[in-house]
């Protein structure tokens, strides 16, 4: 069976109290019974003295007569005169132990009980004192004669009033007693109710912390012991979840970098792949056209095609490897930037006077619009940047169409767009458009020298030089691009 805590203690506390109050009682009651023994003897002795004086008084006034002449003439009025002093029954023995008179009636056994031990003790010249019925005590001390002791004097003396003080006072101590018990467990169940219920909300505490669900304040409000315990178990809360969160936390960025560090290697894999099939796709055709001419060298239509596709391929091949070679350098060295001012309207002039010739040749019109403002950048990758994008504004727009540069200072910036009005990118291309080796149409983008690499190598160098570069929305019409760079005041 479970006895529960407040049950437990509240039992412990009546049974220590009532174990005090019993000890007290036991202490009490036994000094009160001693100290009424003391008044009692020193009460009788008083008497005692003051029969031997009176017998004395008598014994000297009167006739001359022995000791036990004396008592046995005059005992019997020395009794009744005596109790009339002492208020008290009073029998007298003669020396040799015989009753020479007594104040209580029937002279033979005056206390109505044998008391000769009691008389042999005292008539040795002793006190003696022996319990008799109804509750009376028999006090028998030796009466002095002339010489020696001439007889006993027996005192009866009522405990009655002493016994009753006693049992009073053993009654109050049994109600006490009764009501202590009572009234500590009541109190004492009470007391623990309390201190059982923060017990408990402490117990409930921890088991909700086992089950990982922290409490937010400490679970008791006391100034004592069980409130400094519910503040250590609030603090221990707080400490768990702190240290929990921050290792939640901690697994959290880790798996976040396994995730990039895998998707990376995803990409690493992917752009060598690429790599080997871009360069394959040129050296195969190159390959091809050298094996017909091992056969057939007196061919000229077949000297003429070789020499133009070999050419085409070779250039292509350069153009890659030149731009593979630029990309890894961003990616894995330091790239080596030479930042000086430039003049952002001027620059784009440059580059536009540039390309103005393939323009014509694709019959296109390039037309620029630039606000005067200084940026701090590496010229080359300005014009590698440029010329890209203005390369395949050209390459992939329409017969008459246009391409448009603008450039604005904005918000401590300078924004540059670059617009054509060409077959532009198709919503689901917009996302990969700046991934390496990534074509909208393999065939058309191979047609014009494209290797799917410009786009990603603009975007490094844009990054490279504190910029950016966005696909800007044009519905349908066209496509633009949008760049910024920090402006030099
Ligand atoms: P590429 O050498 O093939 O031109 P890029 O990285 O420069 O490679 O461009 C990636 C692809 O994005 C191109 O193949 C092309 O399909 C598309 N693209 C780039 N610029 C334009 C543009 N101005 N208009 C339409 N499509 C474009």
């Amino acid at each position: 069976m479970r006895i529960s805590i407040k049950l437990k203690f509240s039992l412990f506390l009546a049974v220590l109290l009532i174990l005090a109050v019993s000890v007290l009682s036991y202490f009490v009651l036994q000094g009160v019974a001693r100290n009424q023994q003391l008044q009692a003897e020193d009460y009788l002795d008083q008497h005692v003295k003051t029969v031997n004086l009176r017998v004395k008084q008598t014994y000297y006034t009167g006739a001359r007569l022995k000791p036990q002449a004396f008592m046995q003439q005059r005992g019997r009025s020395l009794a009744v005169e005596l109790a009339g002093f002492t208020g008290l029954e009073v029998t007298l023995y003669d020396a040799v132990g015989q009753i020479v008179g007594s104040s209580v009636q029937g002279e033979t056994d005056p206390a109505g009980q044998d008391v000769s031990g009691a008389l042999a003790y005292a008539l040795q010249n002793k006190i003696a004192y022996q319990n008799a019925a109804d509750d009376k005590l028999l006090y028998l001390a030796p009466v002095q004669g002339p010489e020696k002791q001439m007889g006993v004097v027996q005192l009866q003396y009522s405990l009655k009033s002493a016994q009753s003080f006693q049992q009073t006072l053993q009654n109050l101590f049994l109600t006490t007693g009764a009501a202590v018990l009572v009234l500590s467990f009541i109190v004492g169940y009470l007391y623990f109710n309390r201190a059982a219920a923060a017990i408990g909300r402490l117990k409930k505490a921890a088991e909700s912390i086992r089950r990982a669900e922290y409490i937010s304040a400490p679970p008791v409000k006391r100034k004592d012991e069980l409130g400094e315990l519910a503040e250590g178990i609030y603090f221990m809360s707080r400490e768990i979840e702190s240290s929990i969160a921050a290792k939640d936390e901690e697994q959290r960025k880790l798996q976040l970098a396994v995730t990039k560090l895998q998707a990376l290697e995803q990409q690493q894999k992917q752009y060598i792949g690429n790599i080997s099939h871009e360069f394959k796709t040129p050296l195969t055709s190159i390959k091809a056209y050298v094996d017909l001419l091992n056969m057939y060298d007196d061919d000229p239509k077949l000297l003429f095609d070789a020499k133009l596709n070999i050419a085409k391929e070779t250039e292509r091949l350069y153009e890659m490897v030149e731009k593979v070679l630029q990309l890894t350098a961003l990616e894995k060295y330091d790239f080596e930037s030479q930042a000086e001012l430039l003049e952002v309207a001027e620059g784009l002039e440059d580059i536009c006077g540039r390309m103005n010739g393939k323009a014509e040749r694709y019959g296109l019109t390039i037309t620029l619009d630039a606000e005067p403002a200084h940026i701090w950048i590496d010229k080359e990758s300005f014009m590698h940047i440029f010329i890209n994008l203005l390369d395949n504004a050209i390459k992939y727009n329409v017969p008459q169409g246009s391409v448009h540069l603008h450039s604005e200072v904005r918000d401590q910036r300078v924004w540059i767009t670059i617009k054509d009005s060409g077959i532009g990118i198709p919503p689901e291309a917009r996302d990969k458009i700046f991934e390496p080796f990534f074509t909208v149409n393999r065939d058309r983008s191979r047609a014009s020298g494209g290797t799917g690499l410009g786009l990603s190598l603009v975007r490094n160098l844009v990054e490279k030089q504190n910029g950016t570069i966005t696909l800007l929305e044009t519905e349908g019409e066209g496509t633009a691009f949008e760049l910024s760079f920090p402006r030099v005041s």
